[in-house]
């Protein structure tokens, strides 16, 4: 049976208008399991009023009540982690394990900023800075804001952008990705039982038009984006020329190095982990790998082929599989391609995901764990993001050449190194041109009190994501310059007050 979706307004779920729908797909079983209604301007128009009447009640609880009424939604979702996962491993395809570190992920960003808002929001004082004024500085929230959120972490990624963007006291809309839409509305239920008054989280489902109505709106102060860097650009330029601040994370080409003193057994497992977990389709997934040296590299792709061949590919709910399907058959149709291009371009074909087949799902969106050697840095499969179970070798010289592929790639989000030197590790931590860094660990999202962002076309923003920044993105400074009356009469002033 296909379900009928909805959007989430104003503390209800509320049914679409606008008699346009997209298909959500089980891509372990290839069917349409659902109906998504996509907004019109209307619609969105609609949940902004009602943000904009929910954030003037909860602006005005003080910092620590609204961080109890986030962490009581934090409790909640622990205790419906089993549903949310399972509801996100059916229209992603991630396994059922992968699904909870997914939602976990987003909890402990929400979890952070309740317990950091009343510290990160504090403004600072200077007493005395003229004779008997004072200065201080506020910490005031934007107002409506958005979020815009990919597919591939359709718990976490919401989460990240409206945990610090609720706790500063403003209130927000959430614009899933139209593939898996349905763990963002329930946690939208779940904010409502915890208690967030009506209108403080929305989610409007929808395509380029309900993007377009959030940005064009004059009652949205900030956008936050996560997606491909062509959407992110145009979400970027289209946010400033409509006067709103926006941080927008676009894809990767993640490097990890392998020095010739790494720890071999190590290394390949992180590889086959961070290569091919969640079918590759992670921003932080490494789908590179630059081994320095010939011996190195044969060394690490015999290790690789050995382990592949016990890769487990299946339905996410099947425990014991490694990762599922790919989420479209669209995405399945341009990894294939990528396969095929990357053969024609004279990279060595190593294993072949191609045709990947799994019995009982025979619809399924499989691919299955591919790998190159011999890359070169003149190939497509080199060049752009796959986005799926395909691991590159490029082979480099030494250590400078390894550095200065990472350096020079269009992306900068994350990178990894393996060596036991720490010497190398820390230069190569200091000089590589990415944003976020590995030391002997292949997916360096960093925790929840740091923030996250890439460089490059991996990132366009002045603030990243969590952490305290998140906090600066979404709230304004005012700064307040007091003097009461003490009785001595000063006489009017014409020249510009100044510090000496
Ligand atoms: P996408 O860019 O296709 O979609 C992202 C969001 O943008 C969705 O909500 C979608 O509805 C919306 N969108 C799509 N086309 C649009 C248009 N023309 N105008 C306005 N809005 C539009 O990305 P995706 O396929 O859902 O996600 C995968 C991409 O996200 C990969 O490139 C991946 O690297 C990237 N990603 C980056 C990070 C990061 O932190 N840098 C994290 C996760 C994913």
């Amino acid at each position: 049976m296909v379900r009928e979706l909805t959007h989430y307004i104003g503390g209800a779920r509320v049914d679409g208008t606008s008699g346009r729908f997209s298909d959500v797909y089980n891509p372990s079983t290839g069917e349409v399991q659902a109906r998504l209604p996509l907004a019109s301007k209307d619609e969105v128009s609609e949940a902004i009023a009602n943000a904009e009447k929910g954030q003037a009640e909860w602006a005005a609880m003080n910092p620590q009540r609204r961080g109890r009424i986030l962490l009581k939604f934090v409790d909640l979702a622990n205790r419906h982690m089993d549903e949310l996962a399972e509801m996100l491993s059916s229209e992603h395809g991630k396994t059922f394990a992968d699904s909870k570190g997914d939602v976990q992920r987003g909890l402990e960003v929400v979890e952070f900023s309740a317990g950091a808002a009343p510290h990160l929001l504090k403004g600072e004082f200077s007493d005395s800075v003229g004779t008997g004024i004072d200065v201080h500085s506020l910490r005031k929230p934007l107002g409506v804001v958005a979020g815009i959120s990919p597919f591939n972490f359709p718990a976490m990624i919401p989460l990240w952008q409206a945990g610090p963007a609720l706790a500063a006291g403003n209130a927000f809309i959430c614009k899933p990705s139209e593939r898996d839409p349905s763990v963002p509305l329930r946690l939208a239920e779940l904010l409502t039982e915890a208690g967030l008054p009506d209108g403080v989280f929305n989610v409007v489902n929808g395509d380029k038009e309900a993007v377009d109505a959030l940005l064009e709106d004059p009652r949205v102060k900030a956008i936050g984006f996560v997606g491909s860097t062509p959407i992110a650009q145009y979400i970027y330029a289209t946010a400033a020329e409509h006067g709103k601040r926006a941080q927008c994370f676009g894809g990767a080409k993640n490097h990890m190095v392998i020095l010739p003193d790494a720890d071999m057994d190590m290394a390949a497992d992180a590889l086959i982990g961070a290569g091919y977990g969640s079918a590759g389709e992670r921003c932080m997934a490494i789908s590179v790998a630059v081994p320095v040296g010939e011996k190195t590299a044969d060394a690490l792709v015999a290790k690789l082929q050995e382990r592949i061949k016990d890769l487990r590919v299946g339905a996410g709910m099947d425990p014991e599989v490694d990762f599922g399907p790919v989420v479209t058959g669209a995405a399945k149709e341009r990894i294939e391609g990528y396969i095929a291009a990357g053969a024609e371009e004279g990279a060595d074909l190593v294993v072949d995901g191609r045709g990947h087949t799994v019995e009982g799902h025979e619809n399924g969106f499989w691919v299955g764990p591919t790998l190159f050697d011999r890359v070169t840095k003149d190939m497509s499969i080199y060049k752009d993001e796959i986005f799926g179970p395909v691991l590159s070798v490029v082979r480099a010289t030494d250590y400078d050449e390894a550095l200065r592929l990472c350096s020079e790639h269009e992306f900068g989000n994350g990178v990894a190194i393996f060596t036991r030197d720490g010497d190398a590790a820390r230069d190569f931590a200091s000089r590589v041109e990415v944003g976020m860094v590995g030391v002997n660990v292949p997916i360096p999202v960093p925790i929840a009190y740091y923030t996250f962002g890439g460089w490059k076309a991996s990132g366009f923003a002045d603030l990243n994501q969590h952490g305290p920044d998140a906090f600066r993105f979404f709230t304004k400074t005012k700064t307040v310059t007091t003097r009461w009356p003490s009785g001595v009469r000063q006489g009017a002033s014409f020249i510009m007050p100044a510090g000496s």
